[in-house]
């Protein structure tokens, strides 16, 4: 608030007035003991009457002043250090002087006659300086000067004016002169008093104020203090908090949880990061594609939990052959790996390490499993200069061995290059192949054994590219890759029904067509089934469906489920290339195959191994009650051979090579 602002309250200002006329009065009462006491005893008087008189006036002075002595006294130590009622001290303070100034007015006029000259003069001189006194020490009262000062000098100086001794009368004037002076002084102190006191009780209220503010500022800023300092322990835990999640994101969107490995996210960081530093100092790296050979049988076989156990431990194996944060889990059973400075052969020396790491046989919930791997190496920056590219090259080297030889290590190189580019390109033609009108199904009879008669035909498909004929062992694994194998299947399954509703010459013909993996784990596969049956008043049990042995592979449960409810259609299963995949006994025998079709393979190697293997399919065969077709059967020889070891049926170039549908309706008609 601003100083003008302050407001002071009479209360106060009296309080200060009490304080200041209590203070002073002890000197006043002192000073009029003395100056009383000496007029009365220090002069002779000449009647014992007067005497006797003063010395009444004397008592009573004395009286007046123990009492007012008493009564400051009691204001000064008793009260004054409350805040304490100004009124009432200020009235008695009054009172008294009132008394004590009207004792010197009575003295001074009583006694004027008995005095002589130099009593007057003294008398005079002694109540002129105690108005002087009584100027200052009572300025804070105007009313108190005015009374104090006139009953002390105007009586004796009208007394002294009104005296018959004309010499005394420049005394009474000198006396009035004087209370005038004191008067006026004592209204100028008065005014100076006020002020002061004004000033005084402002200051007092600022400083309280400032004292207040003070404390005030004090409280905030030890609240503040306070606050901060819980702002700062709420800080350093939302940063620790902030930091954990941060490295629980990190982990969690870099490492695999399973393995601890980093993932394919966290990898590609670190390749890019490593290939940055790789580029600038020319140095060389391999990329390892490593997929694990034999797990799907063990995850399909003994679950996922020992599937578990067996990748993490694979993980575990891995480790030892590379340094921190250059192995990940790509996926499923496939694992990449970085070998900073490598040369091709140290790359394919750890990549044989690796493998031989990979096929000691793991214990898991006491199975014992023996695993194996295939690997391909893709160096920087002979086969790619980006992480996508080297990983890319390492995955379709590994793919290319895989099929060549599972369980090694090959290392990209141009021939695949081009290789893949073919395929690249293929698979883009293939892809309008349909619409195109570029897909033809050719059939191939199969005849039987005993009547020598076409008992059915296969129907294997043809790809005229630009007039360029691409066999289907290169197209249809293309189709398998480029997801287009659902469709081309359906297509195939479509024209070859269509086809044999044609061939009204051979009413009991039965049509064989392969069907491939994808094909079979296509949810829509057994509705384009029923499509195509119930599309052409063909019976299904016409229609043979054949299925590698190797489908059951991948993912057997719901392969079995799948040919379970191709059964139920009654259409019938055949097991194509038999002898080449990993089907076991137990499998073949839970599932109710109506054909078996022995493997080219066995039957164009006439050696005592093949007949062994041909036997013991044929046998197995009647134990099964399924019947049995010989495949690749080219010679007369090879004819005589599988009929004579009792196979049912007899396919191959022998009899004819698959031909377009009327190629085949004139062979028919030409041989039957
Ligand atoms: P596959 O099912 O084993 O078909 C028999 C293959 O053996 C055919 O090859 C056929 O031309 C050939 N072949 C038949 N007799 C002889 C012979 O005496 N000597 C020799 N050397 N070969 C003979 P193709 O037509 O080249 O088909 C190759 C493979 O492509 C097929 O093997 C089959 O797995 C697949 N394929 C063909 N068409 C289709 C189809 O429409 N769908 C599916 N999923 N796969 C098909
Ligand atoms: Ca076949
Ligand atoms: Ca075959």
């Amino acid at each position: 608030m601003p100083f003008e602002q302050i407001t002071v309250s009479t209360t106060e200002l009296k309080r200060d007035t009490a304080n200041m006329l209590l203070g002073n009065s002890f000197v006043g009462l002192l000073m009029t003991v003395f100056s009383f006491s000496g007029l009365v005893f220090f002069f002779d008087n000449a009647s014992e009457k007067v005497t006797q008189l003063q010395h009444q006036i004397w008592i009573f002075m004395m009286l007046v002043s123990v009492c007012r002595l008493a009564d400051a006294l009691y204001w000064k130590f008793k009260l004054s250090k409350l805040p304490f009622e100004p009124t009432a001290v200020i009235n008695r303070f009054s009172i008294g002087l009132y008394i004590t100034g009207a004792i010197w007015g009575f003295y001074s006029v009583l006694f004027y006659s008995t005095m002589d000259t130099i009593e007057l003069a003294a008398t005079m001189i002694i109540l002129s300086a105690m108005s002087g006194g009584a100027g200052t020490v009572l300025s804070p009262s105007r009313a108190l000067v005015a009374f104090y000062c006139t009953a002390l000098l105007v009586p004796m100086s009208i007394c002294a004016l009104t005296d018959s001794n004309g010499e005394f009368f420049i005394l009474g004037i000198l006396g009035l002169v004087f209370w005038i002076g004191i008067f006026l002084s004592a209204l100028r102190y008065n005014r100076f008093f006020v002020s002061t006191l004004h000033l005084k009780a402002k200051n007092n209220k600022l400083i309280e104020q400032m004292r207040i503010e003070r404390s005030e500022t004090e409280k905030v800023n030890q609240l503040l203090l306070t606050t901060n300092g819980k702002l700062d322990a709420a800080n350093a835990n939302l940063e620790a908090e902030v930091e954990r999640r941060t490295e629980d994101l990190f982990r969690l969107s870099n490492r695999d949880p399973l393995t601890n490995l980093l993932n394919r996210n966290g990898f590609l960081k670190h390749l890019n990061q490593l290939l940055d530093t790789t580029k600038v100092l020319h140095n060389s790296l391999a990329l390892l594609f490593i997929d694990l050979d034999g797990f799907k049988q063990v995850n399909d076989s003994l679950g996922h939990k020992v599937g578990d156990i067996v990748l993490t431990e694979i993980a575990s194996r891995l480790r030892n052959y590379s340094e921190k944060n250059q192995l990940a889990r790509w996926g499923g059973d496939e694992f990449v790996a970085i070998i900073p400075y490598a040369t091709v052969d140290t790359a394919k020396a750890v990549a044989h390490a690796m493998r031989s790491g990979v096929t000691i046989p793991i214990m898991a919930n006491d199975n014992q499993i023996t695993l194996d791997a295939t690997i391909g190496i893709a160096m920087y920056p002979e086969h790619g200069e980006s992480a996508v590219d080297l990983i890319q090259q390492a995955d379709l080297t590994m793919y290319d061995q895989k099929r060549k030889q599972r369980g090694s290590v090959g290392v990209f190189n141009e021939t695949l290059h081009e290789e893949i580019k073919r395929d690249q390109r293929l698979c883009e033609r293939l892809r309008c192949a349909i619409k195109n009108g570029e897909l033809t199904v050719f059939y191939q009879p199969i005849i039987d054994v005993k009547t020598r008669s076409v008992s059915s035909v296969e129907a294997l498909l043809r790809w005229n590219c630009d007039g360029e004929m691409i066999p289907p062992d290169i197209f249809i694994p293309l189709a398998e890759r480029s997801g287009l194998m659902p469709e081309i299947g359906a297509w195939v399954l479509n024209r070859a029904i269509i086809d044999l509703s044609h061939w009204q010459f051979a009413d009991s013909l039965c049509l064989s067509v392969n069907v491939s993996i994808t094909q079979l784990l296509d949810d829509s596969f057994v509705k384009i089934l029923d499509n195509a049956l119930s599309s052409t008043p063909v019976a299904p049990e016409r229609i043979y469906l054949e299925v590698t042995e190797s489908v059951f592979a991948n993912n057997a449960e719901l392969v079995t489920l799948r040919l379970s409810e191709l059964v139920q259609r009654r259409v019938k299963i055949s097991i194509d290339d038999f002898g080449t995949g990993y089907s076991s006994l137990h499998r073949l025998q839970s599932m109710p195959f109506d054909f078996i079709k022995i493997d080219r393979s066995f039957v164009q190697n006439s050696s005592e191994e093949s007949d062994t293997i041909i036997r013991a399919t044929l046998l197995m065969a009647r134990e099964f009650s399924c019947k049995t077709v010989a495949e690749g059967i080219e010679t007369n020889e090879q004819l005589e051979h599988l009929a004579a070891l009792g196979a049912d049926y007899l396919q191959g170039y022998y009899f004819a090579k698959p031909m377009s549908a009327s190629d085949f309706i004139s062979w028919y008609n030409d041989n039957y």
